[in-house]
């Protein structure tokens, strides 16, 4: 497929204008599922850039804490419904700008609508408790307020889901936003950002400035004038989001890589983990941070397990996400591809053998995107680098155990806690899971990779900062505890 489609250009939006950067600067965005089809130029911005959202974000941000909850969630409500009737329009932007299939874009962009929904909803909940104070003629209670201006930076692998789940809260308790997306998926971002400033939010209150990570990202880590920080992304950048914010005592909130176990045990219903581990592993081309990437199974039904695995997995479609038949789609980008290729082949060298997959695909109309088949590797051992380093691919490593307290022990030998997952039908081996397992989401006959949006999300360990996301969590983060004591 070569049809070029109309080119556009999208731009930054600063203050409620939608403007090209100063220096005039764009980059490519390409279809990862056909890299010479260009879904659209976006702006490489720089500092100057930053700033001026900034600066507009500092200043609507008075007059929008100042709205009350329900007028907040007003315009949340009418960016959930523009987003909705164009959910074809920016699910079909996603798939061609980071190779998801079409169903997959669809469903994340569903999710993005019910996220600021709930979200709106949150702005007539409660924000305090009443304490009772030690003198009996005094009350106290607590109240939130808004950090001020938050700098949300984003990956490219949940393009609309993402910077919404971080924006739709920071809006509602008061914040206002300066929004970062991935430049892999900055037209996907901005295709959203029009929802917003169609939604009628006052001008400032959200901006949108693309461009380079270590400009802008970078900038964000640093602009004195930015109150928080809610990051998304690898490990080696949310350490430095970390110690820049720490070092100029902004607030954080880092959420990161994974390395998520499976457990299957020997009563488990296989079909429903092999269709489990797929699921999870394999959908998004495996570049979920709560993908499944190791899997345990217990030695007496491993062979079994193994087949029924395999069959599946070599009966999975590859190709363009925008075609009705396809399963799974390509790697995002080149550097995803390469990343995912040099991991077989060290998972090669490290003696673990490829069952299957884990080439370039040599189907008709592939060869220009950065496809990749599934890759299973066996014969794993939880010490190799196939078994402890995030791959962000569709590769899984099967690793056998004999005891559940065996396969609990590898599965938590590893720098990541993000989630988790155990198919057994023993109630044993499923308390054990859920007490040990050293993960944010850990999961019981489920996949690794499902969230729901009303509830904490977030991982231990290396996966994040130790701050949770979603929900009714997201409070702690996008505000602060003010305890109020008053005396007449
Ligand atoms: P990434 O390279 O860390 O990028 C994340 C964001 O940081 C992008 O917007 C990027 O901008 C920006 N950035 C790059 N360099 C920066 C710098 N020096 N200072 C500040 N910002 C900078 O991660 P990614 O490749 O987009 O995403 C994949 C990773 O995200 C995986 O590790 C995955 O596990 C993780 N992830 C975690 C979760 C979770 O909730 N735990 C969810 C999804 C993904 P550019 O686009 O310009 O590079
Ligand atoms: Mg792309």
């Amino acid at each position: 497929m070569t049809t070029q489609v109309q080119v556009k250009t999208y731009l930054n939006y600063i203050n409620g204008e939608w403007a090209a950067c100063s220096a005039n600067k764009v980059d490519k965005s390409i279809n990862p599922a056909n890299k010479n089809e260009i879904v659209g130029y976006v702006q490489s911005s720089s500092k100057e850039d930053l700033d001026a959202a900034v600066a507009a974000a500092k200043e609507a941000q008075k007059a929008w804490r100042k709205l009350s909850g329900a007028a907040r969630g007003d315009y949340l409500y009418k960016v959930a419904n523009i987003i909705e009737s164009r959910l074809d329009d920016i699910a079909e932007a996603m798939t061609r700008e980071m190779g998801k299939t079409f169903p997959e874009s669809k469903g994340e962009t569903a999710r993005g609508v019910a996220i600021l929904r709930y979200f709106a909803g949150e702005g007539m909940r409660k924000i305090g408790d009443v304490i009772p104070s030690t003198d009996n003629e005094a009350l106290m209670f607590t109240t939130r307020v808004p950090l001020g201006v938050v700098g949300v930076i984003s990956p490219w692998n949940f393009p609309v889901a993402i910077p919404i789940w971080k924006m739709a809260p920071a809006l509602i308790y008061g914040n206002t936003v300066v929004l970062k997306p991935a430049q892999e998926t900055a037209v996907t971002a901005a295709k959203v950002i029009e929802c917003f400033a169609e939604a009628g939010l006052p001008a400032g209150v959200v901006n949108l400035v693309t461009g380079p990570g270590s400009v802008i990202g970078q900038g964000i880590i640093e602009h004195p004038d930015i109150n928080g920080i809610t990051f998304t992304g690898s490990n080696a950048v949310g350490k430095r989001v970390g110690q820049g914010a720490l070092a100029r005592g902004a607030k954080y909130q880092l959420e990161m890589g994974g390395k998520n176990p499976i457990i299957i045990a020997n009563d488990a219903d296989l079909d429903l983990a092999v269709d489990g581990t797929i699921s999870g592993g394999l959908r998004s081309t495996g570049q979920k941070c709560t993908a499944t990437s190791r899997v345990f199974v217990q030695a007496d039904i491993y062979e079994e397990f193994k087949e029924k695995l395999l069959a599946k997995v070599k009966e999975l479609k590859i190709g363009n996400g925008m075609q009705g038949e396809t399963w799974m789609g390509p790697c995002a980008s080149e550097n995803q591809l390469n990343t995912v290729l040099s991991y077989i082949q060290k998972g090669k060298e490290e003696g673990a053998t490829l069952l299957y997959g884990g080439e370039r695909p040599a189907e008709n109309g592939t060869e220009d995107g950065f496809y990749v088949q599934p890759a299973l590797f066996e014969d794993v051992t939880n010490d190799m680098i196939i078994a402890q380093e995030e791959i962000f691919g569709p590769v899984l490593a099967l690793i056998t155990f004999d005891a559940i307290e065996e396969a609990l022990q590898m599965a938590n030998d590893v720098e990541f806690g993000l989630s988790a997952s155990i198919y057994t039908k023993d109630i044993g081996s499923m308390l054990s899971f859920i007490n040990e397992m050293e993960a944010g989401l850990v999961r019981v006959n489920a996949e690794t990779a499902g969230v729901e949006l009303q509830a904490p999300f977030g991982g231990m360990k290396q996966s994040s900062s130790h701050s949770r996301e979603q929900g009714q969590a997201a409070i702690e983060f996008f505000t602060s505890i003010k305890t109020v004591f008053v005396k007449a």
